[in-house]
């Protein structure tokens, strides 16, 4: 039987931040929020390495950090005279409003919550009681009752024809200020990959004064969509029967009635429990063959984003390809990039001065390079969902171990929970889930731990 005094709380991105944020709402006597990079404190990677001119992909009327308070954040761009509710505020403004929510939950909270700047490297449960013992890289160590995972998103792995070359001809981080560096207006950049990182890349390049032609390249080519005012309707009230294609049928049919962007829309109550009630083979079937339409669909773009990106397109400076990379080689030229367009057998060559990988997170836990979940990992104290897409959890959040046990210590939140929930990447899923766990935890001392 478990009851938690303190809780110790790995990253400290939105999932993080907000959940130790909830954690002292509810009284919990002691909190400790651990990031290992200062500027992304409170902001994490979503909100702490983004450049001036990357914005929101969510008007700021559903970016609350808050679900009991739809209005928080709009309320908070209109107090700074920077937008609101139908904008499409920065993210740099959105980690700063984060950063004013964790400076303002410290204020309050005096002792309670504790926020320290280190890397979490080694994680054990040993002591009498079983109580977490979790080592920083710089040799300190912080004791806790439980332990929250909320690492966010994993760097993206190398393509293997990359695997042997170093920046500045293949840059491995596309949220590196460097992508831009010593390229000339004659110069071609391939972004590998042509979802949101991509476009995000293209904005960086622009922004910092690359004028030359930017490539995108990935398997099918597709594009994310932009917001437009959808209009209102009558949203779906109970959760759709239909699965798989017949869903797909279902949606395309509701699509001509309430327009593509509701059909979408309206499923999102519903995404989690659809995932769920499927079983393994159909999520695998969604992730090989839906996914990078659903991805298109589903996270948009901000309009003034999407027509930047289509003038380029219009001017020839941004080039889309859909196709498979087969080699990439380094001559005096930069990278000769062998690649298969889609559907055909013969191959072409694109030569670039530089390739950014913007192939998207990584959630195989078998493949990361992140020390400690490495060692969590080898320890048997976590182990990879079943389709290798994220940390297994069972519904509450509990971490499942090797053997396939829920742990009463440690907890999981935020995208690397998506093999057990799907839709657990954006703020208004992350905040019901961190919601509801901080809830959880907070109940643990007066129902001694049985809701644990
Ligand atoms: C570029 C980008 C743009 C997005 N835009 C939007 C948007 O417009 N609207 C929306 O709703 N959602 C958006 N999202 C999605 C969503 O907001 C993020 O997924 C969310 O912020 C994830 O937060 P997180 O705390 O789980 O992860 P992260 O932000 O990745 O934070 C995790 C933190 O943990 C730290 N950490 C990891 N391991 C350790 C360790 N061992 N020790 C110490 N620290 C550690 C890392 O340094 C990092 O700061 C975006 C996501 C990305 C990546």
């Amino acid at each position: 039987m478990l009851i938690a005094n303190h809780i110790l709380i790995v990253g400290g991105g939105f999932s993080g931040t907000l959940l130790a944020i909830n954690l002292v709402r509810h009284g919990m006597a002691r909190v400790s929020l651990i990031e290992r990079d200062p500027a992304r404190m409170g902001r994490g990677l979503a909100y702490g390495a983004a450049q001036e001119d990357h914005v929101l992909n969510v008007r700021a009327a559903n970016m609350s950090a808050f679900p009991d308070e739809p209005d928080h954040f709009a309320t908070w761009l209109e107090a700074h005279g920077l937008g609101g509710r139908q904008s499409f505020a920065t993210r740099q403004t959105y980690g700063a409003y984060l950063s004013d929510l964790l400076q303002d939950a410290r204020h309050r909270s005096g002792e309670q919550l504790h926020v320290i700047v280190g890397n979490g490297v080694d994680l054990s449960f040993n002591g009498s009681n079983g109580a977490a013992r979790l080592t920083l890289e710089d040799g300190r160590v912080v004791g806790a009752d439980a332990v929250v995972l909320t690492p966010g998103n994993l760097p993206p792995h190398d393509l293997p024809p990359f695997a042997g070359l170093e920046a500045p001809l293949y840059v491995r981080d596309p949220w590196s200020c460097e992508i831009a560096e010593d390229l000339a207006g004659q110069d071609q950049v391939l972004l590998i990959g042509s979802g949101l990182t991509a476009i995000d890349c293209a904005l960086t390049l622009r922004s910092r004064g690359f004028s030359g032609r930017i490539v995108t390249l990935s398997r099918r080519g597709l594009i994310p969509y932009s917001h437009s005012d959808a209009g209102h309707h009558a949203p779906l009230k109970v959760r759709p029967s239909e699965t798989g294609s017949a869903l797909v049928k279902m949606m395309r049919q509701r699509a001509r009635f309430v327009g593509w962007r509701n059909a979408v829309d309206e499923l999102r109550p519903f995404t989690q429990d659809i995932w769920r009630a499927a079983d393994d083979e159909a999520r695998r079937r969604f992730l090989r063959h839906l996914r990078p339409y659903w991805d298109v669909h589903r996270h948009r773009l901000a309009p003034d984003v999407r027509e930047r990106i289509d003038a380029m397109q219009a001017n020839g400076s941004f080039l889309t390809f859909a196709g498979k990379i087969v080699d990439a080689r380094a001559n005096t030229e930069g990278i000769a990039i062998s690649w298969r367009p889609r559907g055909q057998r013969d191959t072409k060559t694109i030569m670039a001065r530089r390739a950014i990988n913007c192939t998207g997170p990584l959630g195989d836990l078998a493949r990361t390079r992140d020390p400690l979940l490495q060692q969590l990992r080898d320890a048997g104290l976590i182990r990879p969902d079943s389709l290798a897409i994220g940390i297994d959890v069972d519904r509450e959040g509990h971490a499942i171990n090797a053997q396939g046990e829920p742990s009463k210590r440690l907890f999981a939140a935020g995208p690397m929970t998506r093999g057990a929930h799907w839709e657990v990447i954006a703020v208004p899923d992350i905040r019901r889930q961190v919601g509801s766990l901080a809830r959880r935890l907070a109940l643990s001392h007066w129902i001694e731990g049985n809701g644990l």
